[in-house]
């Protein structure tokens, strides 16, 4: 089908456009209708109209109660009468080429008994585009079609009043009681043409893209590597990626590589056996850094031959390939890491590694977070490992477990008590992404999951070895009974796990009940008591291997930190710390910013390793950060207060410790610079994350437009048309070329309009290609009334099926200075680009196809004889991979 509006008559077209803004006017015969000189008059029912090249400028009103009689033409003079119960008028004409002047004179049958008002003139808001509205009986602007001059006055009349009404500005003139006859007069100067379209330059180009859309890392690198520099030239990955590992230590993070590759950017990976002494192809390298690769990378960048610490890597991009060298195992992982933050689509759709030459380890060897399992951890802790920790390289995984389905001890269990088999799930997927897994069993105190305390219930089992009953909260550590159900808890949790470290907790141990009341405990000194507890412990872990990590707090004195120092007066917990063995790791918790960290060095000078630990307060994770770094900390360690059944909500209750996680990574890998001078929002990266991709990789092809572009999009609002350059961009992380001139000018392929000479009522793309979904950039150069059809898109498809999709004003489309919302979901805002005489907004439609269709052409027609529809950019996206590899 044609055009809606193609085989409806130029004046039948103004007169529709009229009875659609005209609400309640029946449309009538023109009874009048003369042109001279692009000049046109036309009368029709009670409506005169004035026209110019084509557009309709005025709709005048005769006066009240009147109705046309006769007109007649005479050379550039025409004359109009009127008559009715309100009197007669007579309209005298005088028409130029540019001008056009109107007296009218009207007699009332009786002179004005008040004043008279009459709403004579109305203007087309389109002949005002690009300059401000009318107040005045003189309006002279500059308009985006040129100067155009309006007066509206009459001798006798009081005033103008211009108002703004549905189908323009109107003006009244007002006059005074006793008035006789009412003259009007009305002088328009219009340029001698509106916008005029550039011929064509050629046809519009269709490209295939092998990506045309996907997500990458557009955040800064994180954690902050240690030393780079960018290179010259980028590596491009094809469609086909060959991936060579020198070390099968080095398959892991090989094979996550190409997952992600595979899953995130539709590569198709070989992963291939390499050793240094084979040639070298281009591709991606995985070796070790002790190999002959190491001298060719340091002949490029000396920064990257020293000797690595453990977990570090470096990292080259050029056109040759990415190598790899790893120190070991981690290194390779956290380099792939790093690999993935730094890949990056093109405008061209060009999948690449900037050119890069990057040396990076950890400042610490320990990384870990610190979380309290329940029953929904699978899914907030299970997409935390792979989203957001390991990306992040924390390498250790600190399992409080509480709450797990015990097998020997059911009596536990709480709702929200997290099945064995999950757990052990979650340390697979941990493991998997080079996490460690601690187990951290709370012991002595923070038993409440022993008594079912939790939740500020009373005692309801194992009351028997509760040291304080009426606050069970500790156990007794002078009973066989205690250590009967402890110990049968650690073998589960050591046969579950098979750890190397397990933490006993030992903290706040007076926070509740009576600790050493009991009438074993009664007279020993608590800080013995704590000691035999954790003895007898470290000894039972030890015998299996495994090694012991507990809370620090009740071990330091109140002048030895600025907070969680609970071992001071009157009980000297802190002695306890003489009877501890070395090789217990103390998990050194402070949560509040402080001046100083003295805690981390008194426990190093008494022998232990440590591991700084921090929670929400940011400005703590870094301070902490650079004093357990300088007093010579083994890590540190980020927690998670949430857990005991409200994980399930922890993500919109506690954002603050989501967000924390995102600063601690950065900060425990690179301690020196402080994460928060890095400018970005802790917890927006954090949701970026957590969200993961938004959109899939697609190939597909882009249309450039620019060959038959033939309207800069900035005169629509009368800038200059460099003022808006065109260029390539992405929109929804899918990608656009605007169509643009040589010099970079905006355009757009603008059709049939009033307001514009020489456009084409179609244009038709020749497409040929595949595709499952099509996005249009597009707009209306002028408004139309609300659900008139402006135009369209047919499209044909391979066998031959043609799908039409008109465009109707307000739902899928409107002008670009309207920026009122769209009503067809398919539509939204793509760009609102702005110029110094006002912005131009853009309107993304996205079309999806009934699966994959090869689409042949793509017909845009216009249907409105002022609303000029306009195309800025075609991409349509598949996906299947629609480019083919040159072998
Ligand atoms: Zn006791």
């Amino acid at each position: 089908m044609r055009g809606y509006g193609a085989e409806v008559s130029t004046i039948g077209l103004v007169l529709l456009l009229l009875a659609s803004t005209m609400k309640g006017q029946e449309v009538s015969e023109a009874v009048f209708d003369r042109q001279w000189g692009g000049w046109r008059i036309t009368v029709a029912g009670d409506r005169v109209v004035v026209s110019c090249h084509q557009a309709s400028l005025l709709v005048l009103t005769p006066f009240k109660d009147t109705s046309f009689r006769s007109g007649q033409w005479q050379g550039s003079t025409v004359t109009l009468r009127f008559q009715g119960n309100g009197g007669e008028s007579l309209w005298i004409f005088g028409i130029t080429p540019n001008a056009l002047n109107l007296v009218v004179q009207h007699t009332l049958p009786t002179p004005a008994s008040s004043t008279v008002s009459w709403r004579w003139v109305t203007v087309n808001p389109n002949l005002m585009r690009g300059a401000s509205a009318p107040s005045k009986e003189e309006w002279i602007a500059s308009t985006i079609f040129g100067s155009v001059a309006l007066s509206v006055g009459g001798a006798g009349a009081q005033k103008t009043q211009w108002r703004r009404t549905e189908i323009g500005w109107r003006a009244e003139l007002v006059y005074p009681q006793g008035v006789n006859v009412l003259y009007a007069q009305l002088e328009l100067r219009v340029p001698p043409h509106w916008l005029v379209a550039e011929p064509p330059r050629g046809d519009a180009v269709i490209h295939p893209i092998d990506l045309v859309q996907g997500e990458f890392w557009d955040l800064p690198l994180l954690p902050r590597p240690q030393w780079w520099r960018w290179g010259d030239a980028p590596f491009r990955l094809g469609r086909q990626v060959l991936v060579l590992v020198a070390n099968d230590t080095f398959r892991p993070a090989a094979e996550h590589l190409r997952a992600y590759l595979q899953s995130h950017w539709l590569r198709q990976v070989t992963l291939r056996a390499w050793s240094p002494d084979m040639p070298l192809e281009r591709g991606i390298v995985l070796a070790p850094h002790r190999s002959p690769l190491r001298e060719r990378a340091a002949a490029l960048e000396p920064m990257l031959k020293p000797d690595l610490p453990p977990e570090g890597y470096v990292l080259t991009a050029s056109p040759e390939g990415v190598w790899i060298l790893a120190a070991d195992k981690d290194g390779a992982f956290w380099a792939v890491q790093t690999l993935k933050q730094l890949l990056y689509l093109t405008d061209d759709g060009a999948l690449i590694v900037p050119g890069i030459f990057l040396r990076d380890f950890p400042d610490f060897p320990f990384r870990g977070v610190h979380i309290v399992l329940d029953d929904y951890s699978p899914e907030l802790h299970g997409r935390l490992i792979e989203q957001v920790w390991a990306p992040l390289k924390f390498n250790k995984l600190v399992m409080q477990v509480d709450h797990l389905k015990w097998e020997r001890h059911p009596e536990l269990w709480q709702p929200w008590s997290l099945p064995k088999e999950a757990a052990k799930e979650l340390q697979r997927r941990a493991e998997a992404n080079n996490m460690e897994v601690i187990p951290l069993l709370p012991t002595l105190s923070h038993c409440e999951y022993l008594f079912g305390t939790v939740a500020g219930r009373p005692a309801r089992t194992n009351v028997d070895i509760a040291e304080d009953p009426d606050a069970a909260y500790a156990y007794c550590p002078n009973l066989e009974r205690t250590y009967q159900l402890v110990f049968d808890l650690l073998d589960e949790v050591l046969t579950l796990f098979n750890p190397r470290f397990l933490h006993i907790g030992h903290d706040e141990v007076l926070n509740r009940g009576r600790f050493g009341s009991c009438i074993r405990c009664q007279g020993m000194p608590l800080h013995q008591l704590f000691a035999a507890d954790v003895q007898r412990l470290s000894e039972f872990l030890k015998k299996r291997g495994v090694g012991v990590m507990m809370w620090g707090d009740m071990l330091l004195r109140p002048d030895e930190a600025f907070d969680a120092a609970h071992g001071g007066e009157p009980h000297n917990f802190w002695r306890a710390r003489t009877l501890l063995p070395r090789d217990i790791v103390i998990v050194d918790w402070h949560y509040q910013p402080a001046p100083r960290y003295p805690s981390v060095k008194v426990f190093r000078k008494e022998g232990f390793t440590v591991i700084g630990t921090t929670w929400r307060n940011l400005d703590n994770i870094v301070g902490f950060s650079q004093a357990a770094k300088a007093a010579g900390a083994w890590g540190m360690l980020q927690t998670t207060w949430t857990g005991f059944g409200n994980n399930r909500n922890a993500l919109k209750d506690f954002p603050d410790q989501f967000a924390a996680y995102i600063v601690a990574a950065d900060q425990f890998w690179s301690t020196s610079a402080s994460a928060l001078s890095r400018g970005y929002s802790a917890w927006s990266v954090f949701e970026t994350l957590w969200r993961g991709p938004t959109v899939p990789p697609m190939s597909g092809f882009i249309v450039d437009l620019s060959p038959i572009a033939n309207l800069p999009l900035a005169k629509l609002v009368g800038a200059s048309p460099q003022h808006l350059r065109g260029h390539k961009r992405w929109w929804n992380r899918r990608l656009f070329w605007l169509a643009a001139d040589e010099e970079g000018t905006l355009k757009a392929v603008a059709l049939r309009s009033v307001w514009l000479a020489g456009a084409p009522e179609e244009v038709r793309l020749p497409i040929e290609e595949p595709a499952t979904e099509l996005t249009f950039i597009h707009a209306t150069g002028f408004a139309a009334p609300e659900e008139a059809i402006v135009g369209g898109y047919e499209l044909r498809l391979e066998d031959g099926e043609t799908v039409t999709v008109p465009l109707y004003y307000g739902r899928q489309v409107r002008a670009v200075t309207d920026e009122r919302p769209l009503r067809d979901p398919r539509a939204s805002p793509a760009w609102r680009l702005t110029t110094p005489k006002g912005s131009i907004h853009l309107t993304a439609f996205t079309l999806p196809l009934e699966g994959e269709r090869v689409v042949r052409q793509i017909r845009f027609y216009a249907a409105h004889e002022e609303a000029m529809p306009l195309l800025v950019a075609v991409t349509g996206v598949t996906a299947k991979p629609v480019v083919k590899e040159a072998p």
